[in-house]
């Protein structure tokens, strides 16, 4: 039998090909390095954090830290659809909604305005004027945040992936990894085969404790099913995207103590996306065993309350996880032993938007170069005081 060749040593292995690495790999094969993507499933999978078509894109965040991130963010996606050839964004307007006096709405309100976002304040006339088919609880006050809209998800993965492998990228599917042994050169094995690379990104998302802890690595990390529930329009098209409806966030409401937010009809037509921003803590490998709906009954409150034109009991139920952290920040950094290998995780239910920076600043720590954002509210020191960390 004739002798396998020998694997090339690659400059780097991405290990997990959600939007978060898939984004990583494309900077890295971007900048020649030769890189190798690996994903447990068969793509494209919906058993992870990137499938389904749409995500809410945004710049209003309470933290400075993500206001600038998704600035050059917004740059990103417009140049990957450009690089494409396919619309990835769709600006809609976000219409943020909470408790006027409430703490959440006035820090939120208070960056936008220190960030010099393009921002309106809606009073409870203009409101009901502008937006006819949503109550706005007494007390509460309604901004625009009028650069946020819709990303297309499932279309910015695959093409960020054809996109990788254009630039000379391998993408090896179905290929769950088993083993990870640090060194110098990083060896990583599959049910397949071995391969070998100078430094490795891992970016498995609700599957990081499970690949971290054989590593050294136990992050206080929460894997939650969340239910994405689709509400039918009583009245076809009157919160479609075609009619420019906007994304909603709010906060505070009386029925939850987490926010709820929602995207415009799009997918499916005459189906208003809104769901609840946590769910109940699941297993990865076993999500479909958490049956937990009290979320959907949250939901049917509220949108029953505040959403007249919508049938108030879900049409569609879908699942996806998100995986989160203790202050709902993502962890990006070394491995606190293994300078070779970064780690990009707990996305904590809104790193979409963020993926080519992200996947910038993982292509930027593997290089060793000094990270073009601040990482210092996603170090793994946070919940490990004494571990070493990115700079
Ligand atoms: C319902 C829902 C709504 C959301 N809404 C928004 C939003 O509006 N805006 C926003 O910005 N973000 C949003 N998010 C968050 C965003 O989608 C996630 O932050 C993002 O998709 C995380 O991507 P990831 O690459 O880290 O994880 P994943 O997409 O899960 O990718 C990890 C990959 O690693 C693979 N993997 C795991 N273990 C191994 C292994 N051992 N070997 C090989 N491969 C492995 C997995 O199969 C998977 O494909 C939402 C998430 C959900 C679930």
């Amino acid at each position: 039998m004739a002798a396998q060749p020998p694997s090339p040593v690659y400059d780097c292995i991405v290990v997990g090909a959600g939007i978060q690495g898939s984004c990583a790999a494309y900077h890295l094969a971007k900048n020649q390095r030769k890189t190798l993507l690996l994903e447990q499933f068969v793509l494209p999978h919906s058993r992870g954090s990137s499938h389904g078509q749409t995500r809410i894109i945004r710049k209003a965040y309470k933290e400075d830290f993500y206001a600038h991130m998704m600035e050059e963010s917004y740059e990103l996606w417009a140049q990957l659809e450009k690089e494409a050839g396919v619309q990835l964004c769709r600006q809609t307007g976000l219409l943020l909604m909470g408790p006027e006096t409430g703490k959440d709405y006035q820090l939120m309100k208070d960056a936008m305005q220190r960030n010099k976002l393009p921002l309106v304040i809606l009073n409870p006339e203009e409101f009901s004027q502008h937006i006819p088919n949503v109550n706005l609880t007494g007390g509460d006050g309604a901004l625009v945040d009028t650069t946020a809209g819709v990303l297309y998800a499932d279309r910015a993965l695959s093409a960020v992936q054809r996109l990788f492998q254009v630039l000379g990228g391998v993408i090896k599917d179905g290929q769950k990894v088993t083993d990870i042994k640090p060194g110098p050169v990083v060896t990583v094995t599959t049910a397949a085969a071995v391969y070998q690379a100078k430094s490795l990104v891992i970016t498995v998302g609700t599957w990081a404790s499970k690949v971290l802890s054989p590593i050294g690595l136990n992050l206080p990390l929460q894997v939650l099913k969340i239910n994405v529930c689709y509400w039918k329009e009583k009245v076809a098209g009157s919160y479609s995207v075609n009619r420019r409806f906007p994304c909603f966030i709010q906060l505070e409401s009386q029925e939850a103590s987490h926010d709820i937010y929602g995207l415009p009809s799009n997918e499916y037509p005459g189906l208003m996306k809104v769901c609840y921003h946590t769910g109940s803590e699941t297993d990865p490998d076993d999500r479909d065993g958490q049956t937990d709906r009290s979320d959907v009954e949250i939901l049917k409150r509220y949108v029953s309350r505040c959403f007249p034109g919508l049938v108030p009991v879900p049409a569609v139920v879908e699942s996806c996880m998100y995986t989160v952290t203790p202050d709902l920040h993502f962890v990006l950094d070394y491995h606190p032993a293994h300078r070779n290998i970064v780690i990009g995780a707990g996305f904590s239910g809104h790193g979409f938007k963020f993926a080519p920076v992200v996947g910038k600043v993982l292509y930027e720590l593997t290089m060793g170069q000094v990270p073009s954002h601040d990482l210092s509210p996603f170090r793994i020191g946070r919940f490990q005081p004494h571990a070493g960390s990115a700079q």
